[in-house]
């Protein structure tokens, strides 16, 4: 399978070259050539198989001859075998007759991003030892992103990471999530200022080529095609426990970077009979603005109780874009450069049709996301955390007010467990969720990492002198 950038000038990858890309050369992000379709009989084959058995098939012809059937076969049964802590990998759970959630946060550190991450990692040392390279992957995070990039590369040998986060602005668990990982291949840098501030040291870190020419840099976020392609996965594995391809199923998904949904629309584009996708934000609410009305203008950011949806801009949105509107590479560059030079930009009459017919949208407040909570306790004795909360209130909006056939099952992605946010829980039903058993002990471990002055230098600095494969260290 060949990959083109949505800015149309770069060059062609396979999955192996877009793996190790991450982002492409002209500023755009990288999308299959053609969508694989599979058939109502391909998909009724899948039914009862093993998740890593459905991850091979489904993600088989993304891969093509980066990887062969014995290889892909041994890192899905090592990933999907072994990394998660239940036997479905991503089992469902019945929330009423018609509402589902889809429990994505049985991994090592209780957020969806494990299942692809996991992965990530394991391509990553595959495509290295093949080429006898190592990768350094420098990254920000608020959050989420960083603890599960930790432990998808902890104690590899050819990849190492260093992991920025704004000092004092992580939350106790995500940031010992993060730090208690004492594998020498991975530095936590708590930096003085923003997540902003961070994120613009990584940035600039990419471009400066004091860096580039002795670190062979990798990125990890959302924007690497490999990980949109692993969730895939699991829109194919509850589908089908659903009764699809027979039956339609609608989903509703928490969203920041648009990274979840747009796997599930290209799920939608390889066949799976989806009737809906909820694309659901909190009070940052570009998306729900941009497929309610056409209108993709950033404001700032408001913090809220689901901070990994806390976002100005939405990265993956742009892969959409040039797939609903004609894939005209050279309109989305413009396009692009207009949004980054004004900060807004109206869809053109192609994608706001394009996205209508699948998708629908909502934005939840923070006083509905607690009621989501609530209901979902009282109703149904389940604790869920706010940014599921999010996809929740989003589903019961919108079946409320008829967008979805009363006969299609809406499953509501589960993006976190809920002790990673026990304070908002706790507020909205009085119950503090406590850590699985698995991690109960993160608390009592011993943290490492360094705190460095906010100066771009100071930061690029420790990096080029802790790098092992610049041969300093
Ligand atoms: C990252 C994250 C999201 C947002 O996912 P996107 O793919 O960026 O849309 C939602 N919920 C949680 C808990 C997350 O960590």
């Amino acid at each position: 399978m060949q990959y083109v950038s949505t800015r149309g000038s770069a060059p062609a990858l396979d999955f192996e070259g877009v793996t190790l890309a991450g982002l492409a050369s002209d500023g755009g992000l990288y999308v299959p050539v053609e969508w694989p379709s599979f058939s109502e009989a391909e998909i009724r084959a899948l039914r009862g198989k093993p998740y890593w058995q459905v991850a091979v098939t489904v993600m088989r012809p993304f891969i093509g001859d980066a990887l062969t059937e014995d290889e892909l076969t041994t890192i899905c049964r090592q990933v999907y075998g072994e990394a998660f802590h239940h036997a479905a990998v991503t089992p469902l759970v019945q929330l009423d007759e018609r509402n589902w959630l889809l429990e994505l946060f049985h991994g090592p550190t209780l957020a969806f991003k494990d299942v692809a991450l996991q992965l990530l990692g394991r391509l990553f040392e595959t495509f290295l030892e093949r080429r006898d390279q190592r990768l350094t992957i420098v990254g920000a995070t608020s959050g989420d992103t960083g603890s599960a990039a930790i432990h998808a590369v902890a104690g590899r040998k050819r990849t190492e990471i260093f992991m920025l986060h704004p000092k004092g602005r992580v939350s106790d668990v995500q940031r010992r999530q993060m730090t208690t990982v004492l594998s020498p291949n991975v530095h936590n840098l708590a930096i003085e200022g923003s997540f902003d501030d961070a994120q613009a040291h990584v940035k600039r870190m990419f471009n400066d080529r004091d860096v580039t020419a002795t670190l062979n840099l990798g990125a990890v976020n959302s924007i690497n095609w490999a990980r949109l392609m692993a969730q895939v996965v699991y829109y194919f594995t509850s589908a089908l426990q659903l009764g699809a391809p027979d039956r339609k199923v609608a989903y509703s998904v928490p969203t920041g970077n648009f990274g979840d949904v747009f796997a599930g629309y290209v799920a939608h584009r390889m066949g799976l009979p989806i009737e809906r996708l909820i694309v659901a934000t909190n009070v940052n609410d570009i998306l729900h603005r941009a497929l309610s009305s056409g209108d993709y203008s950033a404001g700032g950011v408001t913090p809220t109780i689901t901070p990994s949806m806390d976002i100005q801009v939405s990265s993956n949105f742009e892969r959409l874009l040039f797939d609903a509107g004609g894939r005209d590479g050279a309109a989305i560059a413009e396009q692009m450069r207009a949004f980054e030079a004004s900060k807004a930009m109206q869809l053109t009459n192609a994608q706001a049709q394009g996205a209508a017919t699948l998708f629908a949208s909502c934005a939840v407040d923070q006083i509905e996301t607690a009621r989501a909570v609530q209901l979902a306790y009282q109703g149904s004795q389940q604790i869920i955390d706010p940014h599921t909360a999010v996809g929740l209130g989003a589903a019961h909006a919108l079946a409320g007010a008829g967008t979805i056939d009363p006969q299609v099952p809406v499953v509501t992605l589960a993006t976190a467990h809920p002790a990673k946010f026990p304070d908002a829980v706790e507020r909205a039903i009085g119950v503090r969720p406590a850590l699985p058993a698995r991690v109960g002990d993160l608390f009592g471990r011993e943290e490492s990492f360094v705190e460095l002055a906010g100066d771009y230098a100071t930061a690029r600095d420790y990096v080029l002198e802790h790098a092992a494969a610049s041969g300093t260290s």
